[in-house]
């Protein structure tokens, strides 16, 4: 019975298929706009660049980025006459296809801007977000892809961290704004795989070093990525995403680790903005690397910067003791010395008001949260295991979410209301926070010459333990 009757079902499926033909096909593929894209060779970077929403009722084309049009040359249309502008870009021809051609002098834009959020020129590299070279049809249908089609120059490459179709990439239209970072010219590129989360294959990490010679060697600079990455991804059950284009920029005359940032729209992308005399043991004491993958494990929240710098600032110092970088005093030490930073927002302002608390503000919320998850189910559970949860309902970098949505997701996975009412007392209105009383409990103790030390013997040091180490119970 159960196979007649799906041998009938395909049956009619099949005609169905016939009969609306072109209909289906369209329904299965989103509307899109190509972009094909002549790629001239460095240090100019020239972008021509040939846009075809066909016969999508699109009325102009947007310059997302307030500073492409200084580097814009046109836009005209397919035969070559300008368009005209129009409130916040140029109009497209009102019939027949919608074509447009520009070009950006993206080689320029990096050497004048050196903006990480538009492009930056280094050597025979530059390095641009998405929204710095890509002009947005408007208004487009709901669901609607740019297909960019790049054309690279012999000897050249074009990296990016969207997904790539029918020789080219797909960026969903509504997700340019957040789109992560593009390279063009000569660059390094290095592989990773560190082990995926359960039951995925190993991620893949590209590491794409922009053109500048730097004091340590690029493998040594991969080997300590792969191991962060795997130290993270200790922490998240295997790395958060099972994709990943991580840029390091070598920035002349600097040292250290000054600066990363990640972007998560169409595909998880991190810089890192890396000095060239970047010394060995400053890479073993670096946090910018950890921090900024904490942030691919969580998805953006919208208008609530503290709670997603809130979970990196304070889960970034427990993966590196958890990782053998550091000794569980030092963990303890900064929190206790950093953690006043956030007293303000939490008191006085509220999260939901203050900039300058994002970060050890958020951080405190954290501790809290924490705190009150392990106390009240034995050690059983704690704040990461929301985080776990969210990033198995595909809540990483690469998605945006509201605040209200983040909350509930994090309070059904941790059974109880434990971040809406800490958000009650401390994001949309303030209230006192007992910082030394919180020391004291979990046994961080201040010797005679001033140094913190850990005292096993307080009444909630097990609370301390398990938030360190991650193990369940008290001992
Ligand atoms: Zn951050």
């Amino acid at each position: 019975m159960r196979g007649r009757a799906s041998l009938a079902a395909l049956g009619l499926l099949l005609l169905a298929i016939q009969l609306l033909g072109l209909q289906m096909a369209r329904a299965d593929s989103p509307p899109a706009c190509r972009y094909d894209v002549a790629i001239g060779a460095p240090p100019e970077v020239r972008l021509d660049i040939r846009v075809d929403c066909g016969a999508l009722p699109v009325a102009r084309l947007a310059a997302v980025d307030r500073t492409l049009p200084r580097y814009l040359d046109g836009p005209t249309d397919d035969a070559g006459r300008p368009l005209e502008r129009a409130d916040d870009g140029w109009a497209l021809p009102a019939a027949g296809p919608r074509v447009a051609r520009y070009a950006i002098r993206l080689g320029d834009m990096g050497a004048a801007e050196r903006s990480y959020s538009a492009a930056y020129a280094v050597g025979q590299s530059v390095l641009a977000e998405l929204s710095a070279w890509v002009l947005l049809p408007q208004p487009l249908p709901e669901g609607a892809v740019l297909h960019l089609a790049p054309r690279p120059p012999a000897g050249t490459g074009f990296a990016t961290a969207l997904r790539g179709r029918d020789g080219g990439f797909d960026l969903p239209a509504a997700a340019l704004r957040f789109a992560g970072y593009s390279v063009f010219g000569r660059y390094r590129e290095q592989r990773l795989a560190p082990p995926g989360r359960a039951g995925a294959a190993a991620a893949d990490v590209r590491v794409v070093t922009l053109d500048q010679a730097t004091d340590l060697p690029a493998d040594e600079i991969a080997a300590w990525v792969d191991d962060t990455a795997r130290a993270v991804g200790g922490f998240w059950h295997g790395f958060p995403v099972d994709r990943l284009l991580l840029v390091v920029l070598p920035q002349a005359g600097r040292d250290g680790v000054p600066y990363g940032r990640v972007i998560g729209g169409g595909g998880a992308s991190l810089l890192l903005v890396k000095g060239e005399r970047t010394r060995r043991e400053q890479l073993r004491a670096d946090w910018v690397l950890i921090h900024e993958m904490v942030h691919l494990g969580s998805p953006f929240v919208w208008r609530a910067p503290w709670m997603t710098e809130g979970f990196a600032t304070y889960f970034e110092p427990i993966i590196r003791y958890r990782a053998g970088r550091r000794s569980e005093a030092s963990l303890w030490a900064e929190f206790a010395q950093d953690m006043p930073r956030g007293l303000d927002a939490m008191e006085r302002e509220g999260l939901g008001q203050s900039r300058r608390g994002m970060y050890w503000g958020g951080a405190i919320f954290m501790l809290l949260a924490d705190l009150e998850i392990r106390g009240r189910t034995q050690g059983r559970q704690g704040l990461e295991d929301c985080l776990r949860q969210v990033l198995r309902e595909g809540g990483d970098a690469t998605r945006v979410v509201s605040l209200d949505w983040m909350i509930d997701a994090c309070d059904r996975a941790i059974g109880g209301p434990t971040i809406r009412s800490l958000a009650q007392r401390h994001v949309w209105s303030q209230a006192p926070v007992d910082l030394a009383g919180i020391w004291r409990r979990l046994g961080i103790v201040r010797r005679d010459d001033g140094q913190l030390s850990l005292d096993d013997s307080a009444p909630e040091a097990w609370l301390r333990r398990a938030i360190s180490a991650g193990r369940p119970g008290p001992v």
